[in-house]
C-alpha cells in the first residue's frame, strides 16, 4: 500500500528537497506517529548553510527536523504507554541505555545517543516517523500539537535553569532574547525566579521578552565596552544576579556572563555558537568562586517541561512568529534563515 509520506532531506549545503520516503515498520518497543508539527531549530538551519556542527558533520542525504509531535497511529508489540489516537510530544533523542552515563541517569551524555537530525541519524520532518515510546510524552487535551513541538527547545530552557540552581527566590541574568533566551526566561519564572533580566542587542527581541514576563530588560550597546556593560546591569539590578544564563554564546557574552555574575554564583552556557577555544576571565571565575556550567541538551526535562505548560500554563507558543505546511518546507525555512523578524518557524505535516 503506497502511501504519501512526504519527507524533507538534507543532501548538502543549501540543498534540502521534499521527497517520499518509505513508510517504517514500528519494532517492539516503538509507535509509528502521524506527524503534526515540526519546529525549526538553529542547529537546522547551521546543518543547513554549513553542513556541519563541530565534529557532527552531514556526509550523507539527512532527514531534518527534531522539534516535534503527532499523533500515534500504530504500536509495537510490548508498548505499554500510549494506544493509537493519543497525542504526544516527541524527545528526539534516544540513549543506549547501558552504558554508565545511562543507568545513572545522565543520558544526554550518552556516547551511542541516536539523535533526530544529528548526521548520521535521521530527523522527523515527514509525514510518518518511528520512535521510541518511552521517548514520547502524551499530551493533556487541552495542549496543542504546538506546544508539543515547542517542548523540544523549552526542554532546554528547563535543563538550563535546573543547571543554574534556579528556584524561589532566584535573581537570574539571560543574555539574549532569542528562542533559547525566551524559553529559559520562561522556564525561570515558572520555576520561582523572583527577577529575570534579560539583555540583547535588539530592542524589539527585548520588548517579546517583556511581554513574556521579563522584569527588566537592557539594550546592550555594541560600541560600549565590557566594563560598562556589566555597569549597566548591575546598576538596573536591585541585587547582582545569582545565576547569569547565556543563551548567545559567543565570547563576548561568555565574558560578560563571568563578570555580571554575584561572587559565589554560577554562570550557566547554553548558547554554543562560539569557536573550540575562546578567551575567558577564569582567574576572575576562580577567585569569585563562579561555577561556570555547561548545557548538552536536557535530561529527564521533558516531563517538566510538559507540565509547565500544562498546568502552570506558561505561554511558550508565544515565541512562534512563523506558520508553515509541510509543502512549504523550503520556505520555512528560506524564512527562518534570513527573516530578522522570525524567532520560531513551525511547520504543520498534516
Ligand atoms: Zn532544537
Ligand atoms: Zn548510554
Amino acid at each position: 500500500m503506497a502511501k504519501d509520506n512526504l519527507t524533507a532531506v538534507l543532501h548538502g549545503i543549501h540543498d534540502l528537497r521534499l521527497e517520499q520516503t518509505e513508510i517504517e515498520e514500528p519494532g517492539d518497543g516503538e509507535v509509528l506517529i502521524k506527524m503534526g508539527c515540526v519546529g525549526i531549530c538553529g542547529s537546522d538551519i547551521h546543518y543547513l548553510v554549513h553542513g556541519k556542527i563541530g565534529d557532527f558533520v552531514v556526509t550523507k542525504p539527512m532527514i531534518i527536523g527534531h522539534e516535534a509531535s503527532g499523533t500515534i497511529c500504530k504500536i509495537g508489540k510490548k508498548v505499554k504507554n500510549l494506544k493509537v489516537g493519543d497525542r504526544v510530544a516527541i524527545e528526539p533523542g534516544t540513549p543506549c541505555r547501558l552504558c554508565d552515563f545511562c543507568k545513572k541517569g545522565n543520558y544526554n551524555l550518552c556516547e551511542d545517543m541516536v539523535f533526530c537530525a544529528t548526521p548520521p541519524y535521521d530527523g522527523n520532518l515527514r509525514r510518518y516517523y518511528k520512535h521510541a515510546a518511552d521517548f514520547c510524552f502524551k499530551l493533556p487535551d487541552h495542549m496543542s500539537l504546538e506546544e508539543g513541538a515547542l517542548l523540544e527547545p523549552l526542554s532546554v530552557g528547563v535543563h538550563a535553569c535546573k543547571r543554574g540552581n534556579i528556584g524561589i527566590g532566584s535573581n537570574v541574568l539571560i543574555l539574549g532574547a532569542g528562542p533559547i533566551g525566551l524559553v529559559t526566561l520562561l522556564a525561570a519564572k515558572a520555576m520561582g525566579a523572583q527577577t529575570v533580566i534579560v539583555t540583547d542587542l535588539r530592542q524589539d527581541r527585548l520588548d517579546h521578552a517583556k511581554k513574556l514576563g521579563a522584569d527588566k530588560t537592557l539594550c546592550l550597546d555594541p560600541k560600549s565596552t565590557e566594563k560598562e556593560n556589566v555597569e549597566k546591569i548591575h546598576k538596573l539590578a536591585d541585587t547582582k544576579p545569582d545565576v547569569t544564563i547565556d543563551a548567545c554564546g559567543f565570547e563576548s557574552s561568555v565574558r560578560l556572563a563571568i563578570y555580571a555574575t554575584k561572587t559565589g554564583g554560577t554562570a550557566v552556557i547554553v548558547g554554543m555558537g562560539m569557536p573550540d577555544e575562546i578567551k575567558v576571565p577564569l582567574m576572575n571565575a576562580l577567585c569569585r568562586e563562579i561555577d561556570i556550567r555547561g548545557v548538552f541538551r536536557y535530561v529527564n526535562d521533558y516531563s517538566d517541561a510538559l507540565e509547565l505548560v500544562s498546568k502552570k500554563g506558561i505561554n511558550v507558543k508565544s515565541i512562534i512568529t512563523h506558520r508553515y505546511k509541510l509543502e512549504e518546507t523550503l520556505q520555512a525555512f528560506e524564512t527562518s534563515r534570513t527573516n530578522k523578524d522570525a524567532i520560531k518557524v513551525m511547520i504543520t505535516c498534516d
